[in-house]
């Protein structure tokens, strides 16, 4: 079929909640992208972090198509290899804890706040605090935790329990903590808000507050983790760790899958009946994960994003100098946010018209999330389509 079939196909038949671009997509590998009429996509946004290896890794393929042959579901009353291992490196990784899979980051999410609720319930604490301009996920509950007011409309009344702070306020978190605060979460580095960056003052002194208050801390890792910040989990670079952590996106390298993970003597508050989930931790979904933690590893993608990182900071930056549209350019490893003094929704059809995959969130900041194993070349031609196209703005 071609893009007008398949377009009319969904305007009868599919719920019409995003904005498409016309164009139909069929395969990828690595950077690339095809659509139904043969033209290729540079793709640098990753779907939001999701495809962290690039598309159809050999890796994640062959340990699907492995899996796939052998068991693909296996009830959580079962136990099976895959989950296994992939909580493992998820702790080995991380803070030592237990891991909970499901199938979101949204998902991953509502588990966390379930968790700080219920190893809360008998001191009857249940207040969460989260930051303006969060994201945390689509749900009741995860998108109440979302503190932007754009996605709350229509659906009152919202969860109880949860109030919001400026990012990167520490008095104001301060005196919003009272005694049925049991929990605060946030993203270390925020991606939907536009590529805000947590400052090393603030996530310290989180920490300190949550130790003095008895608070549990909920890192929500879903975009900024797994190695994109260029250490394993972006709290890493700040010399603290959370009690619980949350991961979905690039988790399985293109497949559905998020976790949890906490530390053992809060996790040990899910008892059994307490939370589940029926595809959470499901064979082919954690052979992928495993997958991706064997490739992030034996390619020496830590060291790749460092350097590719730092390349294309220094490179938009360098642009910077001559577009004067461009406001700042700012990140953390591959997760690079590029903020404009103008819209940038017109921008982003454009650079998807002239054959790049880029996105513009927070109406002014553009997302250069490519995939870990991205090379210079990729880059360079990424940048010089981008600044084409600044340059008619
Ligand atoms: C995307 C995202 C979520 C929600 O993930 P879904 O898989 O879409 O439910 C939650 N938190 C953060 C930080 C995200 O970027």
């Amino acid at each position: 079929m071609n893009t007008k079939e398949i377009k009319e196909i969904y305007d009868q038949y599919v719920i019409p909640n995003y904005i498409r671009n016309p164009i139909l997509l069929v395969k990828g590998s690595g950077v690339d992208v095809w659509d139904a009429e043969g033209k290729r996509y540079l793709d640098l946004f990753s779907g939001w972090a999701v495809s962290l290896l690039g598309h159809c890794h050999p890796n994640v393929v062959k340990a699907l198509q492995e899996q796939a042959a052998k068991l693909q579901h296996a009830p959580n009353i079962y136990y099976t290899e895959p989950q296994g291992i992939l909580a493992k490196h998820i702790s080995e990784k991380s803070f030592g804890g237990q891991c909970f899979f499901c199938n979101s980051g949204a998902e991953a999410n509502e588990s966390a706040i379930k968790l700080a609720r219920i190893h809360n319930s008998n001191a009857g604490k249940y207040k969460i605090i989260t930051f303006l301009d969060s994201f945390h996920g689509r749900t009741i509950a995860t998108v109440t935790a979302t503190a932007q007011p754009k996605y709350h409309k229509g659906f009152a009344p919202l969860l109880e329990g949860f109030s919001y702070v400026p990012f990167n306020d520490l008095d104001a978190l301060k005196k919003e903590v009272d005694d049925k605060t049991c929990a605060i979460m946030l993203e270390p580095i925020q991606g939907e808000g536009g590529i805000n960056i947590a400052t090393k003052e603030f996530m310290q002194g989180i920490r300190k507050l949550c130790n003095e208050k008895g608070l549990l801390l909920i890192l929500d890792e879903v975009q900024c983790g797994m190695a994109r910040s260029g250490k394993y989990f972006a709290y890493q670079h700040y010399g603290i760790e959370p009690d619980i952590m949350t991961l979905a996106k690039a988790l399985g390298g293109g497949v559905a899958i998020g976790a949890m993970t906490a530390r053992k003597e809060i996790a040990k508050s899910l008892v059994p009946g307490s939370h589940a989930s029926t595809f959470g931790g499901n064979p082919l979904a954690c052979a992928a994960g495993v997958a991706v933690f064997e490739t992030i590893e034996k390619e020496h993608l830590l060291e790749n994003v460092k350097n590719m990182g730092s390349y294309a900071q220094e490179q938009l930056k360098s642009l910077q100098k001559t577009c004067k549209v461009i406001k700042e350019v700012r990140g953390v490893g591959l997760m690079i946010g590029i903020e404009l003094s103008v819209n940038g929704a017109e921008i982003i059809k454009n650079c998807i018209q002239a054959g790049l995959f880029l996105n513009c969130t927070h109406d002014k900041v553009i997302r250069f999330m490519p995939p870990l194993n991205v090379k210079k070349e990729n880059i360079d031609e990424g940048i010089a389509i981008l600044k084409t196209i600044l340059s008619k703005t």
